[in-house]
């Protein structure tokens, strides 16, 4: 494996105006991602695109920087749409193009998405938005009511284009594909290239230039092992030090994204007692040789680093590396986990992954030729052994060690104190410096939640009831025929169904609460050739109505929502 990677490209290299630059440079962006550097200079000069891309790519910001690039901020008019598959992913491209755009007056974006009321939808329109981020089914609904207008469309992004095809809107995209002016510029983000996405791609987009990460050589990393932890954005620090606590780490690096999140997670970490220190690329080419050099010697044993700045880091300690964010690609993950196993010693290469992340380690098992293998959180009581064998292991090596002089200290104790000698082991026990931690509790961490169970909370806080529809995936039930078969049958309006996930043989439906009158009705009507059975399924005892605060929707994100300030997110 080589270690001399190209130069990469720049952000200013681009063609990107200054105060986007400047948001980049703020959020803490150090370098495009490959599909970023592909695709912003492509849409900036004009092209139709065609990306096949997963999320944690970096996609959202291939796409949003040529758009804010391109719209004129001082007029209130829609002049890009963006379609995503669901409510949650409108939110957040609708978030990250608001912390792209903290530098544009004026500028807003709006997110449109079902089971939310229209009225504040109508308002945030009638005002006007340069950019409108919605879920398909309800974007027609706008179309239908004319309360979106479209003349003035520049840009329309299908983003996860896959996802929406299987969520069964083909129809409502080729009804906006109809609605947009002819000379839109389009691109089409999927990370599958299923002949559906194929044919909408064939159809209406313009001599499209297509970009897919190429997935680079398979390199030999016989010498590391490659594990996966599944962790949710905001338990990761905890699962680190949980990490620290039960694998025997000589020396780690830890990647993560942005320069601000080295400098963030090694104050962290120095805060609870590790030596660590952030490489970033905002150091000096001689802090950086000081901050390797201490690793080397053994006076750092923890460095937080971004890609550029670890790129070719050879240091033998190195046991362990974490990629406390994923990559946005694979070529950079073998860069990075190359930096452990070196000099023919084994290596570790943990992975933290929230769900949604799950698609991306395929991509990187591939690219490594190896399997990436799943392990559970260690337990509190896993970590509890492991704190016991470490004092184990530092006593056996200090036995070694103590001599004459130190057995005549404890006489001396003894006789000083009266204590016998499991007293006296047990009173230096506890003055010893990190024993104490031996008997803190310890707590289990949760997983992640999924993104499907993460929905479901919204959903359940909405006031809305699940129902369990016999039939699912296999049988080829997709979410329209049932949505307009609940309108035509059970008196419903397509804004009060919720959110509609299938299983392989069944299918949950979030509904206002039906009377036995309805469900009786609903139950002898066909779909798909079955006969329609619907029960209320309730949720399982213990799970609360009450969302956490950091699910709450935000109401929109046109006028009054100010912009988010400050530090990325993840
Ligand atoms: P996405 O694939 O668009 O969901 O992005 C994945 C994550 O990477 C998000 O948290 C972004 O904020 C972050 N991100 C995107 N581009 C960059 C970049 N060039 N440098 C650092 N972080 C980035």
């Amino acid at each position: 494996m080589s270690d001399t990677a190209p130069a990469a490209t720049q952000f200013a290299d681009l063609g990107l105006p200054a105060a986007l630059l400047e948001a980049l440079n703020s959020l803490g962006y150090e370098t495009p991602s490959p599909i970023q550097a592909e695709a912003i200079p492509t849409l900036l000069e004009g092209h139709d695109l065609l990306g096949l891309a997963q999320t944690g790519t970096g996609k959202t910001a291939a796409f949003a920087l040529p758009v804010l690039a391109g719209i004129d901020p001082s007029l209130r008019a829609t002049q890009a749409l963006i379609l995503t598959p669901t409510r949650e992913l409108a939110l957040q491209v609708a978030e990250a193009l608001q912390r792209y755009a903290q530098n544009l007056r004026g500028f807003s974006v709006l997110a449109l998405y079902g089971g939310s009321a229209f009225g504040p939808q109508f308002k945030a329109l009638e005002r006007g938005v340069q950019v409108v981020v919605a879920t398909p089914g309800r974007l027609t609904d706008h179309l239908r009511r004319g309360s979106l207008k479209l003349q003035q469309l520049r840009f329309l992004v299908l983003d996860e284009a896959d996802e929406m095809l299987k969520m069964g809107f083909a129809d409502d995209l080729e009804a906006v594909f109809d609605e947009v002016p002819d000379n839109t510029q389009k691109a089409l983000f999927s990370a599958t290239m299923p002949p559906g996405v194929r044919n909408v791609a064939r159809n209406h987009l313009r001599d499209p230039k297509e970009i897919r990460l190429h997935s680079g050589a398979k390199s030999s990393l016989e010498t590391i092992t490659q594990k996966v932890w599944e962790v949710a954005n905001h338990h990761k620090l905890d699962a680190m030090t949980r990490l620290l606590e039960v694998e025997p780490v000589e020396a780690m690096i830890v990647f993560v994204r942005t320069k601000t999140a080295s400098l963030e997670l090694a104050e962290r970490l120095e805060a609870r007692g590790f030596a660590a220190a952030a490489l970033n690329g905002d150091l000096s080419q001689q802090l950086r040789e000081q901050v390797v050099d201490r690793l080397k010697r053994g006076l750092l044993d923890i460095v937080v680093a971004t890609d550029v700045a670890a790129r070719g880091l050879d240091v033998e300690r190195i046991t362990h590396v974490l990629n406390y964010d994923l990559p946005h690609d694979s070529e950079s993950y073998v860069h990075r986990i190359g930096r452990t196993g070196r000099a023919g010693r084994q290596g570790t290469a943990i992975l933290f992954a929230t769900p949604r992340e799950r698609r991306l380690l395929h991509v990187l098992e591939k690219a490594t030729g190896q399997k990436i293998e799943p392990q559970a959180l260690p337990s509190a009581d896993a970590v509890r052994s492991g704190r016991l064998n470490k004092l184990a292991t530092r006593l056996n090596s200090a036995s070694e060690q103590s001599g004459a002089l130190h057995e005549q200290l404890v006489h001396d104790l003894q006789e000083l104190t009266s204590l016998d000698a499991t007293e006296l082991a047990a009173c230096l026990l506890s003055i010893l410096p990190g024993a104490k931690a031996l008997l803190e509790p310890v707590a289990d961490l949760p997983t992640a939640p999924a993104r499907r169970e993460r929905d479901s909370l919204a959903e359940r806080d909405s006031g809305l009831v699940r129902y369990k529809v016999q039939g699912g995936r296999s049988n080829g039930l997709l979410p329209k025929p049932l949505v307009e078969a609940l309108v035509k049958h059970a008196g419903l309006q397509k804004s009060q169904i919720g959110n509609i996930k299938l299983f392989n043989e069944h299918t949950a439906v979030y509904l206002p609460q039906l009377d036995s009158s309805t469900l009786n009705r609903l139950a002898g009507i066909e779909i798909n050739g079955m006969t329609l059975q619907i029960k209320a399924w309730p949720l399982p005892p213990g799970e609360t109505e009450h969302r956490p605060r950091h699910h709450k929707p935000r109401r929109d994100f046109a006028g009054k929502q100010p912009p988010r300030k400050g530090k990325p997110r993840g």
